[in-house]
C-alpha cells in the first residue's frame, strides 16, 4: 500500500520526503512556512550580494546557467532588470529538441552574451546507456554537466558569482538541514545533484571511456575555486519562486510553449529541451511510483490552483505511461542513439521497477496493458 500526502498527492516513496503524524508531507510543510518569509528583506539581501559582485564595468557580473527553459529565461531577465551584466552558460542537453533550440535563441535575444558547451556526444551517449543500465537514470551525464560546466567557466573566466534558479530542496522538500542552504558547494552537488552514487571517476575504463573524455564532467579543484572565490546563490531563495509564474513571465518575453501538454506531464511549459526526459521521468515512476504529472499536480495543489481530487484524477490519467514518445519523438529513435534495442530497454525497465508498488500477476510478473503500462497498487489513500 502506498501512502500519499493528504494535502498534495505526493507518495511517501519520494526520496527524502517525510509524511508527518497528520498525514502532511514535508514539502507541503515547507510551503506553509514560506508564507512567513520576508521576501522584501530577502530582495534587499540579494541586491547587496549583487552590488558586491558587480564588476567595475569591464567584465561580467555573474554567470547564469541557462537551458533556455522557463526558469532560466526568468533568471536572465531578472538579472538584466537588476542591472547585472550576466554571461549566460548552457551545458547542452543530451538530445536537444527543435523547440528547445528556438527557446535558446530567444534567450540570447533578450540581450545577453552566451556560451554553449557541448561534451563529446559520442561519449555522452555511451554514458547515457551506462547510467541507464547501472543506476536507472539516462539523464545522469546531463545532471552532472549542468553543475560542472558553469562552475568550470566561472573558474576559467574569473567570474566568482553563479546565479542558479531554485534549490530543489526548497520547492520539493528534503533534508531539513539543506533547506536553509543558499550556497552551492561541491558538497551540495555530491549530496543533492542527483548523482545516485555513481561517480564520474567510475566511468573511466568502461565502454572505452578514458579520463580525457570526462573533462567537462569534472568539478574544478578546490584550489582553483578558492583562487577565483567561486560562490553561488539560488534565486529561488531570494524571490518568491513559482514555476508557473516564471513561465508566464518568460512567455511574455518570447518563450515558446509546446502545442499540447508534454507526454507524461500535465503542462506545456517545461522540460521542452531534452527528448530523453521522457525516459528519465518514466524511471522515476518505476522506482518511486510517481512521475512528472505528480510533481506538477503537487505544485499546483499547494498554490490552490488545482483541487486535490482533480489532481488525483489527472495523475492517474497521465503519470507513468510507457514513454513511447516524448515531444513527438519516438522512443525507438532515442534508443537507437544510445545503441539499445526496445527489448533491452524493457528488460532494464523491469529490473528497476519496484514490484511492491505495482500490480503483479499470480506468478509475480508485472501486470502490463497492451501498451506496456503498469498499474500502481493504489492511487490514493483509502
Ligand atoms: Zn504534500
Amino acid at each position: 500500500m502506498i501512502r500519499y500526502c493528504r494535502r498534495c498527492v505526493m507518495p511517501e516513496t519520494k526520496p527524502d520526503l517525510q509524511i508527518d503524524a497528520e498525514g502532511v508531507c514535508s514539502a507541503c510543510r515547507y510551503f506553509d512556512r514560506r508564507k512567513e518569509i520576508d521576501f522584501a528583506a530577502r530582495k534587499v539581501e540579494l541586491q547587496k550580494i549583487l552590488d558586491k559582485y558587480r564588476s567595475k564595468g569591464d567584465g561580467y557580473d555573474c554567470i547564469v546557467p541557462v537551458s533556455g527553459g522557463k526558469d532560466s529565461t526568468y533568471q536572465a531577465l531578472r538579472m538584466l532588470e537588476l542591472g547585472m551584466n550576466p554571461l549566460c552558460v548552457t551545458a547542452t542537453t543530451d538530445k536537444l529538441s527543435a523547440i528547445g533550440r528556438r527557446n535558446i535563441e530567444n534567450l540570447k535575444n533578450l540581450g545577453v552574451d552566451y556560451v554553449e558547451v557541448t561534451a563529446n556526444p559520442v561519449i555522452r551517449r555511451r554514458i547515457n546507456r551506462l547510467a541507464l543500465k547501472t543506476v536507472g537514470d539516462i539523464s545522469w551525464p546531463e545532471h552532472v554537466a549542468i553543475f560542472t560546466i558553469p562552475v568550470r567557466i566561472a573558474v576559467q573566466m574569473n567570474i566568482p558569482l553563479i546565479v542558479w534558479g531554485e534549490n530543489s530542496q526548497h520547492e520539493y522538500g528534503g533534508p531539513a538541514g539543506a533547506a536553509d542552504n543558499n550556497v552551492l558547494t561541491r558538497r551540495w552537488l555530491e549530496e543533492f545533484g542527483g548523482l545516485l552514487g555513481l561517480r564520474v571517476s567510475d566511468l573511466a575504463g568502461q565502454e572505452g571511456i578514458e579520463p580525457r573524455n570526462l573533462i567537462q564532467y569534472t568539478y574544478p579543484l578546490d584550489d582553483d575555486l578558492r583562487r577565483v572565490g567561486v560562490t553561488g546563490i539560488f534565486l529561488g531563495y531570494y524571490l518568491p519562486w513559482d514555476g508557473y509564474g516564471n513561465a508566464l513571465y518568460a512567455q511574455a518575453h518570447g518563450f515558446e510553449t509546446y502545442h499540447k501538454p508534454v507526454e507524461g506531464s500535465l503542462v506545456n511549459y517545461e522540460n521542452l529541451d531534452n527528448i530523453q526526459t521522457g525516459i528519465h521521468d518514466y524511471f522515476k515512476f518505476l522506482k518511486f511510483a510517481f512521475g512528472r504529472a505528480t510533481d506538477l499536480a503537487c505544485l499546483h495543489v499547494r498554490r490552490g490552483r488545482l483541487p486535490r481530487e482533480d489532481a488525483v484524477r489527472l495523475v492517474r490519467l497521465h503519470d507513468g505511461k510507457f514513454p513511447w514518445e516524448y515531444l513527438g519523438c519516438p522512443l525507438q529513435e532515442v534508443l537507437r542513439d544510445i545503441g539499445m534495442t526496445l527489448e533491452e530497454f524493457v528488460a532494464v525497465c523491469d529490473r528497476f521497477t519496484n514490484r511492491k508498488l505495482f500490480v503483479c500477476d499470480a506468478r509475480g510478473n508485472l501486470a502490463k496493458d497492451r501498451d506496456g503500462n503498469l498499474t500502481k497498487v493504489n492511487y490514493d489513500n483509502p
